[in-house]
């Protein structure tokens, strides 16, 4: 039986990031997890191994669509789909033992195998029982089920299978127009693939600024993605070679099949904290299954913590991570604390999309004066250079005061163009703080400086 000061369970981004943190706090910190390597399903089966197939379809667009305009001639590349497989699974190990270096680095000690709480101040992982003051589950999630979805991970796949696909579809259908949907939808159309999407609200990306998401639509079907709202999806199976979706249209209740090769059922996470022992030890649970906690990432159980997916909050890996850092400050006698009005949220696609703070529509409801400045890539001279010209930034502050509310964009490079917008909100910055900070010339972020601009005397660009 080891003694630690502090064990958690699950090593995703949220687990590894605060047994790193407590590590370095002087905390004697343990790590518990079951799968064969660290990181979660982030590492392992999320945002990294997709964003290698996304970075590696989006190579592929660019050869198809670009090369030759700029005078790049040749055979466009053909899709070695094993290689690409490799490729992924390269960056994955790259990533994951990258973790695993850190622990060691830090002084973490990765317990292996699957945790049970058996009592408070005790985790057990095998036949092994070990103590801590303070025990924190950074358990993740895992995918929601939808009734008649009969996943098998090769035929109809969640994110999971998605990622490893035995060969290219021909015909991919998406349950669910959300991030993942979205994402891999994304891929596989560029790899080749007819990708019909079905989303049960009439708008895809649920609590995306609507201006942002009407654009976001037309501009996936720009690029042969087929998107049907309103749809209300019934079932799918895997029949002997195919899959079959049978879905209802909810405006007029009439009902439709499709066929596929590949079903991906994209339609929400859920907790995941199977054989921790959450009932018999009593800790609370909200309506919505998450574990409850307080501002402190308490639960009902003393010294029992909870961090990242399996708490309330957007399941965003870098959330998970934020509040792990807060947590072991917290346990170390410091003041951790994340500020949940800015944590930026991110659609890898092509353009990428990319908010954060509130939405044109979130203002409106709260009767909140304010003014939107905006800014098309259209008038960015690197953005059109480099054929991403499609999309703008939109930025809302304050009427009154100028502060800077929320920024939504959508367009090249929004997932890092965002930052600046974040650092100025963290700062309470007015719009006109952005307005007057110069910006690189010619850069992307430059249409983030306008966007700016046009919350006060007006663009130069447009
Ligand atoms: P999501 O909540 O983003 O989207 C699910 C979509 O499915 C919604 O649009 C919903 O209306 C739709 N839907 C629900 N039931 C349906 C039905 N019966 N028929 C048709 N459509 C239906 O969920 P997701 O895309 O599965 O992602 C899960 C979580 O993982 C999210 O919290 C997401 O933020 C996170 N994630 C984030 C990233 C990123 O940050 N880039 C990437 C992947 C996943």
């Amino acid at each position: 039986m080891a003694s630690y000061d502090v064990i958690i369970i699950g090593s995703g981004p949220g687990g590894y990031v605060c047994a790193i943190r407590c590590a370095q706090l002087g905390l004697k910190t343990a790590c518990v997890e079951g799968r064969e390597t660290l990181g979660g399903t982030c590492l392992n089966v999320g945002c990294i191994p997709s964003k290698a197939l996304l970075h590696a379809s989006h190579q592929l667009h660019e050869a198809e669509h670009h090369f030759a305009q700029m005078g790049l001639k040749g055979k466009s590349p053909s899709v070695d789909w094993p290689q690409m497989q490799s490729y992924k699974d390269e960056v994955i190990a790259q990533n994951t033992k990258g973790i695993e270096f850190l622990f060691k680095k830090n002084k973490v000690d990765w317990i292996k195998g699957w945790a049970t709480i058996p009592e408070a101040g005790q985790v057990k992982v095998g036949d092994e029982t070990h103590v801590a003051k303070h025990i924190i589950i950074a358990s993740g999630s895992e995918p929601a089920s939808l009734p008649g979805v009969e996943v098998d991970e090769k035929t109809v796949v969640t994110s999971t299978g998605a990622l490893s696909l035995a060969k290219l579809p021909k015909k991919l259908v998406v349950i669910g127009a959300g991030v993942i949907g979205l994402e891999l939808g994304s891929v596989y159309a560029r790899l080749g693939a007819e990708v019909t999407v079905l989303e049960y609200l009439d708008q895809i990306t649920p609590g995306l600024d609507a201006e942002v998401a009407r654009s976001f639509r037309a501009l996936l079907k720009k690029q042969g993605l087929e998107i049907i709202t309103g749809a209300a999806v019934q079932g799918a199976q895997a029949l002997k070679t195919k899959a079959k979706v049978s879905y209802k249209l909810r405006k007029d209740d009439s009902e439709h099949q499709v066929d596929a090769d590949v079903v991906l059922l994209a339609t929400g996470r859920k907790p995941f904290t199977d054989g921790l022992g959450l009932d018999a030890l009593g800790v609370k649970i909200t309506e919505r299954g998450q574990i409850a906690t307080d501002a402190q990432y308490k639960t009902s159980v003393a010294g029992l913590y909870a961090i990242g997916d399996v708490i309330e909050g957007p399941m965003l890996a870098h959330k998970a991570e934020d509040e792990g850092m807060a947590l072991a400050e917290i346990l170390a006698g410091q003041a951790g604390h994340v500020n949940y009005g800015v944590i930026p949220g991110v659609i890898y696609t092509h353009p990428e999309v990319a908010t954060v703070g509130q939405t044109e529509e979130q203002l409106k409801e709260a009767g909140r004066a304010y003014k939107v400045g905006k800014f098309s890539f259209m008038g960015n001279g690197r953005a059109k250079a480099n054929f991403a010209a499609d999309g703008f930034v939109k930025i809302l502050a304050d009427k009154e005061t100028d502060r800077i509310l929320g920024a939504h964009i959508i367009g090249p490079a929004a997932d890092e163009l965002i930052h600046e917008i974040c650092v100025a909100m963290e700062f309470g910055a007015a719009a006109e703080d952005l307005a007057r900070t110069c910006h690189a010339h010619p850069t992307y972020s430059e249409a983030v400086r306008e966007a700016a601009l046009a919350c006060g005397d007006g663009t130069i660009h447009a």
